[in-house]
């Protein structure tokens, strides 16, 4: 990886939560790995709202899929923390739920092009209403609770 050899990294570790650590030889190349990451749009911030949404890839690389799961997810993030929403978000591009077996407190699963919602849920369980992707901004809409 270019970026870790150009911060002179020291050692590479890679979680099973697709986190990569690499040791680098100072500050200064610490705080340039970092900003080389964020410009290759990797989550260098541990407060993300990114991280707090599951995503399976949807389409167009499951054919299971309606929606594109991994685009919306981005623009939920935005959503999620443009509203200050905390709770934990799933969007699945179909009921097998790939991405997330627990239950979330937001699940969005692809039906048809647009998308089931639930609380409280799983991707398996029974949606509560079914929205278009257009209308993926209202979920956050003052008064609702996402
Ligand atoms: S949850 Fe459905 S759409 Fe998503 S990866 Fe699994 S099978 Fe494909």
């Amino acid at each position: 990886m270019t970026l870790a050899a150009d911060a002179g990294a020291i050692d590479l570790r890679l979680s099973p939560w697709r986190t990569l650590y690499f040791g680098v030889r100072d500050e200064a190349a610490a705080r340039a790995a970092v900003a080389s990451a964020r410009a290759l749009g990797l989550i260098v911030d541990p407060n993300d709202s990114l991280l707090r949404i599951d995503a399976c890839p949807g389409a167009p690389d499951c054919e299971s899929s309606s929606v594109e799961t991994r685009r919306d997810a981005h623009r939920l993030a935005m959503l999620v923390a443009a509203h200050g929403y905390t709770g934990r978000v799933h969007v699945s591009g179909c009921p097998k739920g790939c991405a997330r077996s627990d239950a979330s407190d937001l699940v969005l699963v692809g039906d048809a092009g647009g998308y089931g919602v639930a609380h409280n849920a799983t991707a398996r369980d029974p949606m509560e209403r079914r929205i278009s992707r257009q209308a993926l901004a209202d979920l956050f809409a003052e008064g609702r609770r996402g």
